[in-house]
């Protein structure tokens, strides 16, 4: 039955081992999760994301992977919601950062990234307590740190998210709106929450069509208005980017640069291109 949740025009499943074979892997995430913290299947893979005025890199995007002995690659998909339900997420969350840190730390140049936090981390976690102690036991400035929260965490209890905002501005991240227009929009969000970057979802690059384009570029327009950065998700194609360049977006992110990869990959691929 809960298969059916979010899938409006379907009355109708029926049980079968793709069903099992789910339910079965989110008894395996949940049962070994801490297990997997500790002993590095959490692994934080890296996403160029390109300022769009130089063409250099930005910063990346650090996102989640586990490499489970067992069941090989999983992608946040397959592990992410399941501990968002259980309130767990923050380890997944942590780790990431703290991964990411290490590796700063490691090579010697701290590099900016954004990492994500779920809603449900400011209800089981101190967030705060964690980041500064992540970022202090490696020695990382915190400005190299962006917190990206989801439109989505925005829809009931808004004053939770508004105090989160002006913690992590108090400890010296930025943070950024993930995913906007995906969800219900309101541009409540715009106007009340101090955000320093907006991400727009891939779904306008997804149908990249005439309204498409209209959309992305009145809202670019506003977050500038706002003295907001912009950022794309999604851009897969020149078109797409040539575009973005055109309307004065700021960030782009997507596979016309790269898909996430494991820093050492990451590290190796070139920027430099004409803007
Ligand atoms: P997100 O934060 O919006 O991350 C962007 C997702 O879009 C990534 O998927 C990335 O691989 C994918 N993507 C990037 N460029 C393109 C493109 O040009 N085309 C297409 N089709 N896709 C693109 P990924 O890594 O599978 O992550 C999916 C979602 O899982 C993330 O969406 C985020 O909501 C969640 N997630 C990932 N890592 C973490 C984490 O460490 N913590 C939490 N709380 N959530 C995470
Ligand atoms: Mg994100
Ligand atoms: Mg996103």
């Amino acid at each position: 039955m809960k298969s059916m949740f979010g899938q409006p025009l379907v009355d109708t499943v029926y049980f079968n081992e793709k069903l099992q074979k789910e339910a079965e892997l989110r008894s395996y995430v949940l049962e070994h999760i801490d297990e997997a913290v500790e002993k590095g299947w959490i692994q934080t893979y890296y996403q160029p994301c390109i300022d769009i005025h130089t063409g250099k890199l930005y910063q990346y995007e650090a996102l989640a992977r586990w490499i489970d002995p067992v069941h090989g690659y999983l992608r946040p998909d397959q592990f992410i919601p399941v501990l968002e339900n259980n309130y767990l997420v923050y380890k997944v969350d942590f780790k990431v950062l703290e991964n990411a840190c290490r590796t700063m730390q490691e090579t010697g140049h701290p590099f900016p990234i954004s990492f994500n936090l779920s809603r449900t981390d400011f209800e089981s976690a101190d967030v705060l307590k964690n980041i500064v102690d992540i970022s202090d036991h490696y020695g990382i400035s915190r400005s190299f740190l962006h917190a990206e929260i989801t439109e989505s965490a925005m829809n009931n209890d808004n004053n939770v998210i508004r105090k989160a905002i002006d913690d992590l501005h108090g400890i010296g991240c930025e943070v950024w709106m993930d995913d906007f227009g995906s969800g219900f929009s309101s541009l409540n969000v715009l106007k009340d929450y101090p955000f320093d970057v907006i991400k727009i979802d891939m779904v306008f690059m997804r149908n990249f069509n005439k309204r498409s384009e209209d959309v992305v570029k009145a809202v670019t327009g506003m977050n500038k208005e706002l003295g907001l950065r912009t950022l794309c998700e999604g851009v897969e194609t020149k078109e797409q980017m040539d575009f973005l360049h055109s309307i004065g977006c700021d960030i782009a992110q997507g596979y016309l640069f790269s898909k996430p990869l494991p820093y050492e990959e990451v590290s190796q691929l070139e920027f430099g291109m004409k803007s």
